[in-house]
């Protein structure tokens, strides 16, 4: 399949066209390379240092043979994109490319407006572009469980079952997400269904939870593959920032109880969720959801595993609650379904003791790089 990753030089999108790659799939990265000029406006940067996606697709190619091309544009640019789509054709398009950071989203009104434009516009723009010029191409686009919000009953995938004055129907799942980039995700999932509806688009919105790890396979290959991995506030998601944490003394920061629970999945399943999309493609005019993750945990539980595996490999660290910087429930129901992906034939990745083993060895050789004071919260909701 000709497939286009959009968001390809990020954290998921980067191990995802690579394994896509190798799977022999004909691939190219359209990214506008803005997460790189993120980090130089947030004075942060990525624990393991990343090459240029020139340098990255360059390496690919000595190593594999195969070829990923590049196209360095904008989603919100429509006429760039008009002829991406033009000169690839593409099967699928799957959609990583937008801001993903809620505390980025909630700095103040300029961050707001730039995430929802950002995001809302540019899954637009696809939209239009693939009723355009490709309409039989298969949309994957990456949602959030974030959209689901916590509600005190079970959350299904994408769409739940109502009887209502006697009357029953199937309708989308209630969404109350818990910030702008959420809430850019709830604009999206919506447009996307209407446009399913109106010119039978095919697409499938991934839910997916929380991602942690680091490498792949792929990005295993060589120095030069690695993935980004993020620690800070803004960006660095709570597994993954607790072990950078742990490696460089700091407290792993709680915020308030450590209740909040979450879906959660490995970077390996990410990649494989993907092609289980790609290969199992939305029929035209469906508008499919899935819930992309493997397992939940509090952040507390979170906390608690890192602790022990950094202790067991010489790395003391103390659990700090923080005072919430989030608007958010602390001690809350949470079950949420996710058989989907797995009745397609995904295998989850659970979370050991040794893969965060595994991801704080990875860590541990590039800590001196970690800008101590972007490790604590920074962003109030209020
Ligand atoms: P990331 O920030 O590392 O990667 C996103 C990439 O998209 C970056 O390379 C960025 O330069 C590019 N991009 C952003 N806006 C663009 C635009 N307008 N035009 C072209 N390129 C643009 O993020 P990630 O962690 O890889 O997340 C990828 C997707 O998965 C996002 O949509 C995110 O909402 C979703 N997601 C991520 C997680 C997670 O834990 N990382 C969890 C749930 C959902």
């Amino acid at each position: 399949m000709n497939i286009i990753v959009a968001g390809g030089d990020g954290f998921c999108g980067w191990p995802t066209a690579l394994y896509l790659s190798k799977q022999g799939h004909d691939v190219s990265i359209l990214d506008n390379e803005v997460r790189r000029k993120i980090d130089d406006e947030l004075h942060s940067n990525s624990v393991t240092p990343i090459s240029s996606l020139e340098e990255r697709v360059d390496k690919w190619k000595e190593l594999t043979g195969k070829e990923i091309r590049t196209y360095i544009g904008d989603l919100n640019h429509y006429d760039f994109l008009r002829e991406v789509l033009k000169k690839e054709q593409p099967d699928a398009f799957v959609h990583f490319a937008e801001q993903r950071s809620a505390p980025y989203s909630m700095i103040d009104r300029e961050h707001a407006v730039y995430t929802q434009t950002n995001n809302v516009v540019g899954n637009l723009n696809v939209l239009y572009g693939i009723r355009e010029i490709v309409p039989d191409c298969h949309l994957i686009k990456l949602g959030t469980m974030g959209e689901y919000g916590t509600p005190n009953i079970p959350i299904e995938e994408g769409f739940i079952e109502i009887e209502h004055k006697g009357r029953k129907d199937v309708l989308p799942y209630p969404k109350q997400p818990g910030s702008f980039y959420h809430l850019s995700k709830v604009h999206d999932s919506h447009n996307i269904m209407f446009a399913c509806k109106i010119w039978g688009i095919r697409a499938t919105d991934l839910n997916q939870g929380i991602v942690y790890g680091l490498e792949t396979d792929e990005t295993k290959m060589d120095p030069l593959l690695t993935n980004r991995l993020d620690y800070d506030d803004v960006y660095g998601t709570a597994l993954n920032r607790f072990i950078i944490q742990s490696t460089i003394g700091h407290d792993l920061t709680v915020y308030g109880q450590g209740g909040q629970t979450r879906g959660f999945l490995n970077i390996k399943d990410t990649v494989r969720c993907i092609e289980i999309a790609a290969e199992n493609p939305a029929d035209k005019g469906e508008f499919r959801v899935f819930n992309q993750f493997t397992e939940e945990f509090s952040v507390l539980d979170l906390a608690k595993l890192v602790q022990k595996v950094a202790k067991e490999e010489g790395f003391g660290t103390d659990i700090a609650h923080l005072e919430n910087p989030r608007v958010e429930l602390e001690d809350h129901f949470f079950q949420a379904e996710n058989t989907k992906l797995k009745d397609l034939g995904l295998e989850p990745h659970l979370l050991t003791e040794d893969v965060v083993r595994d991801i704080l060895k990875a860590v541990v050789d590039h800590k001196d790089r970690v800008i101590k004071e972007n490790v604590l919260p920074q962003v109030s909701w209020t």
